[in-house]
């Protein structure tokens, strides 16, 4: 049952009363009208089922209205909503204590925001009164919010309004194996790897030394002095699933704290498990960042956002009040345990690693078998499949042809997603419960969508 509004209706209040810039996206030349989720599964106005494989953008983590968030939100409702923290509530505390006993020592100190642009936005401030410095670097191609402040750390163009942003952000060379100037064909922590010849000399890997080497030149060439922070996507999400080098991580934090200053992991997307092996991104380069973001999946849909830094930096920024008048609401607090709950009680991390080996493992295939898929990559169930003209170019697959299958797939039943710089990368990043047969039905509706397309040529 939906609202008995009609679609006709729908459209017409977008277009009138909506931010124009939703009312012209409707992701799809023919939008789908969405009406209600469980679990992996979407149904539209008519009744029409689909696998979601975008989940919101990364952001439905254990799987739409799932019963165990949706039974503890219910629990809260009835009892306390808000207080804005001025008194003590346990909500606020047992999630606080769940929540950091995710995460290594000594990040422990945490601050609840709303959203993940929020959460970038006050590192930044953090990591600027922590150090004294100024200077922010982060990669190409980055996404890290669409505040003012943050809007100058993103570094996709079309995300960028034309007006005085945060200063002194800086973006370096994103070290991308595939469409960079440097390839490599085993050094990505992934299942599967680029079909880009690697230079590697007696085992040392090549591509890591060239991206490193064009990091310490952004240092030369556009940090002033000392650096403040450096932001770092463990896989990038909004940017395509692009992957660095194994290594990339490790030199990088070396250099930055060299200068003076802290490393910071945005995990709005690869956060609670999502890459599998390991409940944060970072983990899997085995580094210790100073500060790490989270938003999206945190909440499984529900607005909420984090920020966890170390004692330290925490009591830096202590020398004035920070104030926040939802963040670490009863409600939001209630969702987040819950979340963190079902993650670990559904084993959702375990199911990651392996639904998205073998989905990466079979799509490799599927990129052996067809010109225009460039390269398949990620970790977990953060995924990307680069689409091209043809693998000798690498020119990026058009956004005509990109919508054509795209729009396909979801005809066929499947919602996927699309990022990259060009557009051109098709983004997997579900639920983290879908199975090997949700799998199977996608492999065979995309490579009949590229079927598809290839005989409309
Ligand atoms: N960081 C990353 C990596 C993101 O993908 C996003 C959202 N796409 C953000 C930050 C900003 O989050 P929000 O939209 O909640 O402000």
């Amino acid at each position: 049952e939906y609202t008995g509004m009609s679609k006709e209706h729908i459209m017409a209040i977008r277009n009138k009363n909506i931010n124009p810039m939703t009312s012209k996206i409707t992701y799809y030349k023919k939008p789908v009208f969405i009406h209600q989720g469980h679990m992996q599964w979407l149904w539209d106005m008519d009744g029409r089922r689909y696998l979601d494989l975008f989940a919101g953008v990364a952001t439905v983590a254990v799987g739409h209205c799932h019963p165990k968030v949706t039974a503890a939100v219910e629990k809260q409702l009835k009892k306390l909503w808000h207080t804005t923290n001025i008194y003590v509530n346990a909500p606020l505390h047992e999630y606080c204590e769940k929540l950091a006993s995710h995460l290594p020592d000594p990040l422990k100190v945490i601050y609840l925001t709303n959203s993940g642009s929020e959460a970038n936005d006050l590192a930044m401030l953090m990591a600027r009164i922590h150090t004294g410095n100024y200077d922010i670097i982060t990669f190409r191609g980055s996404y890290h919010g669409g505040s003012q402040q943050t809007m100058g750390l993103t570094s996709q163009s079309s995300y960028k309004y034309p007006i005085a942003t945060s200063s002194g952000c800086t973006h370096t060379m994103c070290p991308d194996v595939f469409r960079g100037p440097w390839g490599g064909s085993h050094c990505r922590d992934s299942p599967v790897q680029t079909i880009r010849q690697c230079s590697c000399v007696q085992g040392q890997c090549m591509a890591n030394e060239h991206y490193i080497g064009q990091l310490k030149e952004t240092f030369a060439a556009s940090v002033p002095s000392r650096v403040a922070g450096f932001f770092g996507e463990p896989i990038q999400g909004m940017g395509g699933a692009v992957q660095y080098p194994k290594n990339y991580f490790k030199e990088a934090y070396k250099l930055v704290r060299e200068k003076g200053g802290v490393c910071i992991a945005d995990e709005v997307q690869t956060g609670f498990g999502r890459t599998g092996t390991h409940f944060w991104g970072f983990q899997g380069y085995g580094v210790l960042p100073d500060i790490v973001t989270m938003a999206k999946g945190i909440g499984n849909g529900f607005p909420m956002a984090a920020v966890v830094t170390t004692p330290e930096i925490a009591a830096s920024f202590a020398k004035a009040y920070h104030f926040n008048t939802f963040g670490g609401n009863s409600v939001a607090c209630a969702v987040g345990s819950a979340v963190l709950n079902a993650i670990r009680e559904d084993g959702l991390q375990q199911n990651c690693h392996h639904v998205g080996t073998y989905l990466m493992t079979e799509l490799a295939k599927l990129r052996d078998k067809h010109e225009i898929i460039g390269d398949v990559r990620g970790k977990g169930l953060q995924i990307g499949v680069e689409m091209v003209k043809d693998k000798a170019s690498r020119e990026p697959l058009g956004p005509e042809a990109m919508m054509e299958i795209f729009e396909d797939v979801k005809d066929m039943g499947v919602l996927i997603g699309k990022g990259g710089l060009y557009g051109q990368t098709f983004r997997i990043q579900p639920p983290m419960c879908i199975t090997t047969a949700d799998v199977d039905f996608f492999l065979a509706v995309f490579d009949k969508a590229i079927h598809n397309y290839m005989d409309r040529q």
